[in-house]
């Protein structure tokens, strides 16, 4: 099947959605072939596709909510690894403090 410029680039979109029927893909594959402009177009767009895909974005295909939810892990990691660190210098205060302490008194 033939199909002219106008057709092929809009079947392009579905084709690299997956979303073209087997017809459509035989023809979006012989144009390609033939049609140099329509090749370019093709790369760029199957650039981007792959792009998007690649990317922690959530897209309309796939729900966000694994994405959503790993980021709050993420950050409650980091708040607990946070939290540590204020509860470890609490302490290491505290120690300085009491030595100090027994110093001062001792010294007296
Ligand atoms: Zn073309």
């Amino acid at each position: 099947m033939k199909i002219t410029c106008d057709i092929a680039l809009d079947l392009i979109g579905l084709y690299l959605d997956g979303e073209a029927s087997p017809d459509s893909k035989r023809a979006v594959e012989e144009h390609l072939r033939e049609c140099e402009s329509c090749r370019k177009y093709y790369r760029t767009l199957r650039k981007n596709t792959i792009n998007q895909t690649d990317s922690n974005f959530p897209s309309l295909s796939s729900p966000p909510d694994s994405a959503y939810e790993e980021i709050m892990i993420r950050i409650g990691k980091r708040v607990r690894n946070t939290g540590m660190l204020f509860v470890g210098g609490a302490l290491t205060f505290a120690a300085i403090c009491s030595i100090a302490s027994i110093h001062f008194i001792k010294g007296r």
